[in-house]
């Protein structure tokens, strides 16, 4: 047998692992994440290595491999572990091992300074004060939201503030240069949370309330036995989940460990990052996609020294190399984005709870909204569930919803996309001084350029989708890049009638402008957030009250606090509902109880206007309800009939080739050694069919789908798949991709 060895553990070295025997008297003890010693370069001198990859066959002569020399002892490290980590997804979701590798491995790249400073006031508190209430008066808003930071922690880590707050050095420099504020390098004593405890006092928090205190208590004493169970923690939006994370975390680090929370990138705001760094000071770090590969490295390296004991991120946070990890947070365990579409195509839900195994770390869920799988499987006893029923904060209480319905809108002759109903409402909010948000739960732009004669629209050449039109007038294919100028004819037909078509954000702010011009209106989409930190500009100028209106897609509904809102509209409902996905119904309800759950979340009663198309569609009766079990039962019934995931699993071959020729007679080969194969009397085999979008960038794509009850039936199945077309020669000009709904 053959071990592939790594040198040094980094995302680059993947590519060059060197080949060992293992002999004999080390067999039973080589594995996958192993750390050994081996010979190296011409010299033979020991290097450590771990071990990714054990095989029988032999890369090149057998002769010329050298063998293994000896297992590192106690070599079960934090690297280790990632490496057995990312054994396992190739294995689960169908990877190369260095795709996996590569996905669980940062990118070695040294950043030049090191990332220590931090920003501290030089002012007393009453002179601070002052100066927040005069950026308020004088509208400047950045100095504002920073100088307020400061009243309630003595120093914020430079990398924080100029990452998650967004602060350009337009807004630094003249508090720098008027000794408002000053650069230093860190010092321990000064973190909140050793500041305070020198004075005493315990770091910022909350009085937990008796519900959130019961589950922080039940989630110690399950932990200090040792019971390692899941948990779902199931509490509204704004119910102090958040709370009860912090107090859970705080268990697990008072224990010597170490805790990773992961929070989808858009609710990733600075007045997230800052509630942990209040509780936790230094001990916290955080990694986003705005970070360099070099930050990312930094980070990383500051966690596995030890140095970092709570990393907050995204999906990939979830990598990070802690030795001794006792707790993982999934906030907002439903979100889509928590399901990577690169290949290893791995869910973080699944992946966390491998973690979790392998370190005997906890693994907690939480959602106002939880995903069918965690749900049913709490249901099942096979996690355990937290409930918070109401409102943490006193005196805010659950909006009330409307729902409009549009047919009749129509029919009563108003063709406005705002109903009779929700502009009363906008009116009388405005008027109020109170703030609205404008919801359309559709990702992105919705413009495309059709003719009014033959009804064609304008598609992309190389893909079978509509090309979109940006605000230049140039006509652009979100698959594949491609670009033209719009047409001033119809390409079918040559007909002049051709326009712009669609119900986009623009459009809505347009339509609001035209109805309102005297409100302020911001707007939120992937067109006025691809700027780096775009995202977050807007969300805080909106929590500032520089808008009275925000128009956005579903980037609006996560993350921020805006307790002077107290309408918010949802233009459409129905535009999430109707697509191939399956979920689109889970979609759906999620997104409208999210968005309603931003109205009145201070002491103002909020309210909520729902239009849509198919107002007696459970998932908008329900979202309409706040009526989660109604929804989960009827859901349910409907996965249940068409069996689908949770409950049976569903794999999903995407088979793409240049040749539609060859692209048929693959899927048929595919589909006769399914069927050949002992499993093939207990899958559902539907397919081959054309993918959703069947031709993207000039290459062919079907789909094969396989159900079963059983995961690992349908592991296997992919591995023997994977096998075959592996020594089957012409399936090079074939590509595959596995993908676990
Ligand atoms: P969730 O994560 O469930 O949306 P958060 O933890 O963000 O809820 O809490 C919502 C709001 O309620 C926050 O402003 C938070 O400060 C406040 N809050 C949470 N717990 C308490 C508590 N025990 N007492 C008072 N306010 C609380
Ligand atoms: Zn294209
Ligand atoms: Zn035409």
């Amino acid at each position: 047998m053959y071990a592939n060895v790594i040198i040094d553990i980094s995302h680059e070295k993947v590519d060059r692992a060197f080949q060992y025997r293992i002999p004999e008297a080390l067999s039973g003890r080589i594995a996958v994440g192993v750390q050994v010693r081996v010979p190296f370069g011409a010299g033979d001198h020991e290097r450590k290595g771990y071990v990714v990859e054990i095989t029988d066959r032999a890369q090149w002569n057998t002769e010329q491999i050298k063998e293994i020399a000896g297992v590192v002892s106690g070599s079960v490290t934090g690297q280790s572990q990632l490496i057995q980590l990312a054994w396992w997804m190739k294995e689960r979701y169908g990877s190369t091992m260095n795709q996996a590798l590569k996905t669980v491995l940062p990118v070695k790249q040294k950043v030049r300074k090191k990332e220590n400073r931090v920003l501290v006031c030089l002012l007393p508190d009453a002179q601070l004060r002052e100066a927040v209430a005069e950026a308020a008066r004088k509208k400047y808003r950045a100095r504002e939201r920073l100088l307020r930071a400061f009243l309630e922690t003595p120093q914020i880590p430079y990398a924080i503030a100029v990452r998650q707050m967004n602060l350009t050095a337009a807004t630094l420099k003249p508090l720098l240069e008027n000794k408002t504020l000053a650069v230093e390098a860190h010092t321990v004593e000064r973190s909140p949370v050793e500041a305070l405890r020198k004075g005493g006092a315990e770091p910022s928090r909350l009085a937990l309330n008796a519900r959130q205190q019961a589950i922080a208590d039940d989630f110690a004493a399950r932990y200090d036995r040792g019971d390692r169970q899941t948990s779902l923690l199931y509490g509204v939006t704004g119910s102090g989940k958040t709370e009860v994370y912090m107090e859970m975390i705080d268990h697990v680090l008072k224990k010597g460990r170490e805790a990773i929370v992961l929070i989808p990138e858009i609710a990733l705001t600075y007045q997230t990052v800052l509630r942990f760094y209040k509780r936790f000071g230094d001990l916290v770090s955080v990694v986003n996609s705005r970070l360099s590969a070099g930050e990312r490295y930094d980070q990383f390296e500051r966690a596995y020294s030890g140095e970092v004991r709570v990393m907050i991120g995204p999906r990939s946070a979830l990598f990070t190399p802690f030795s001794n990890l006792g707790l993982i947070v999934i906030d907002e365990e439903h979100e889509g984005a928590y399901k990577s579409e690169l290949s290893p195509r791995y869910h973080a839900r699944e992946v966390a709870e491998q973690r979790a195994r392998m370190s005997d770390a906890a693994l907690v869920l939480g959602s106002a909204t939880p995903s069918l799988e965690a749900y049913s499987r709490a249901l099942a006893g096979g996690s355990r569930l937290y409930r918070l029923t109401g409102r943490a904060k006193a005196g805010s209480h659950m909006a009330e919803v409307k729902v409009v319905d549009l047919r009749e809108e129509l029919r009563a002759g108003n063709k406005s996309i705002f109903s009779r109903e929700l502009k009363a409402a906008m009116e009388q909010e405005l008027a109020d001084g109170r703030q609205i948000m404008l919801f359309l739960n559709r990702r992105g732009y919705s413009n495309f350029v059709s003719c009014r004669s033959c009804g064609q629209a304008v598609k992309c050449p190389h893909c079978d989708v509509t090309l979109t039109l940006h605000r230049n007038g140039r006509l652009v294919c979100h698959y594949c890049g491609y670009q033209t100028a719009a047409p001033k004819s119809c390409p079918s037909c040559g007909s002049p009638y051709i326009a712009g078509f669609g119900t986009g954000t623009q459009k809505i702010e347009s339509m609001a402008r035209e109805m309102f011009p005297s409100a302020r209106i911001l707007r939120m989409d992937l067109d006025t957030t691809s700027k780096k930190g775009g995202h977050e500009e807007i969300l805080a100028s909106f929590a500032e009250g520089e808008a009275d209106i925000l128009v956005g897609t579903q980037m609006i509904v996560k993350g921020h606090d805006f307790p002077n809102v107290t309408l918010v509209g949802i233009l459409a409902a129905d535009l999430s509902l109707y697509s191939s996905d399956f979920r689109c119904g889970e979609r759906t309800f999620q997104l409208l109880t999210q968005a309603a759950g931003r109205a009145g979340r201070d002491e103002a009663p909020g309210r909520v206007i729902i239009q849509t198309y198919s107002p007696g569609h459970y998932a908008v009766e329900c979202a309409a309800r706040q009526d989660y079990e109604t929804f989960y039962r009827k859901e349910m019934a409907y996965r249940q009939v068409l069996r689908y995931p949770p409950l049976c699993a569903l794999l999903s071959v995407l088979v793409s080739s240049r040749d539609e020729r060859v692209l048929d007679e693959a899927v048929s080969q595919l589909n006769r050694w399914t069927l050949k194969m002992p499993e093939a009397a207990r899958i559902q085999l539907i397919g081959p069919a054309e993918a959703p979008i069947y031709k993207v960038n000039d290459i062919y794509r079907k789909i094969l789908y396989m159900k079963q009850e059983n995961y690992d039936i349908l592991i296997r199945i992919k591995n023997r798949l994977e096998i075959l077309s592996g020594q089957a020669e012409w399936f090079s000009h074939v590509m595959m991709q596995f993908d676990f709904a």
